[in-house]
């Protein structure tokens, strides 16, 4: 499970909606109940209602007429001047009428809301680029940046792809966590839940699990496993603590291989500084060909220009 409190401030916020949704709906109608000839009507509706689903149940015959009933309510709302569809809720999201569960299964919306919430721990504060044919503009080789980006917005595209980790290696300055907003952007709008970490924030977070003793513990970094992609920016640029940095990466990492979960990175460390700076087990796990894909965006060829 996504981290309990974004779960929880997502969920509240659907229902929120639901609430008020109703609540509106309650309140007019009570207002047009305050007529005696809408009450009359409306609890002859209800009645008729339970009366043929109880004939129904039974199989007998029905003699109340709910379609005149219907009509004749429409009528009356008609002449007292209210719109009868205020007195229904009128729920934000119409596919789960702001539950935040379709069919058992997690809407959208609170998917939507859940990738709010984890854009507010992200430190991210603005709104993220996103894939456009004015991407590659600013570069200076246009050609293989554009099929770098191609081929990204393509693996964005294919759930399915074999290539759970793609790692973008580049000096600074060479748009890596341009392509990566844009490949957020891309998934988040295709309704995954995406988490977005700098490497530094990562590591504060690997640190305060290793240093929590309750069960809160997991609060920490189930985030960073249960995300359907997890982004980490910058990786290489974070100090390395004993026993919680290395440790801590390579637990999520293969945690997020073996279920089947997808991870962006990028660094300025190119293979070599990545297997001395985490080690071998570490290298092996982002660098294994069969599941990783390596994009190094050259410096010198994609000069970018400052807007
Ligand atoms: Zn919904």
């Amino acid at each position: 499970m996504i981290s309990k409190n974004v779960l929880y401030n997502a969920l509240d916020k659907i229902n929120q909606n639901k609430k008020n949704a109703d609540l509106i709906a309650n309140n007019n109608l009570q207002n047009a109940l305050k007529y005696s000839e809408f009450s009359e009507i409306y609890k002859l509706e209800k009645q008729a209602q339970i009366e043929t689903a109880r004939c129904e149940v039974y199989g007998l015959n029905n003699n109340f007429e709910l379609d005149k009933i219907a009509q004749q309510k429409s009528k009356i709302l008609k002449k007292l001047n209210i719109d009868e569809s205020t007195l229904e809720p009128k729920y934000t999201c119409k596919k789960c009428d702001d539950t935040g569960y379709e069919n058992g299964k997690m809407c959208a919306c609170l998917k939507k809301q859940i990738n709010e919430e984890l854009y507010k721990q992200s430190g991210l504060n603005h709104k993220l680029n996103c894939f456009n044919k004015d991407n590659c503009k600013v570069f200076d080789d246009t050609k293989k940046i554009e099929q770098i980006y191609q081929n990204m917005q393509k693996w964005c595209d294919s759930p399915s792809s074999n290539y759970l980790n793609i790692i973008l290696t580049g000096k600074t300055g060479v748009g890596k966590t341009y392509l990566m907003e844009c490949m957020a952007d891309n998934l988040i709008k295709n309704e995954n839940i995406v988490f977005w970490t700098s490497a530094f924030n990562l590591n504060q977070l690997l640190l305060k699990y290793h240093t929590t003793f309750d069960e809160t513990k997991l609060d920490y970094i189930s985030n960073l496993l249960d995300a359907d992609y997890l982004f980490i920016d910058d990786l290489g640029t974070e100090p390395i603590l004993k026993n919680v940095t290395v440790e801590g990466l390579y637990n999520i990492i293969s945690e997020r291989v073996e279920n089947n979960k997808k991870t962006i990175i990028s660094t300025n460390l190119n293979p070599d500084e990545i297997q001395q700076t985490y080690g071998e087990r570490i290298f092996s796990r982002l660098l294994n060909k069969s599941n990783s894909l390596c994009i190094n965006i050259e410096n010198k060829d994609l000069r970018l220009i400052k807007k």
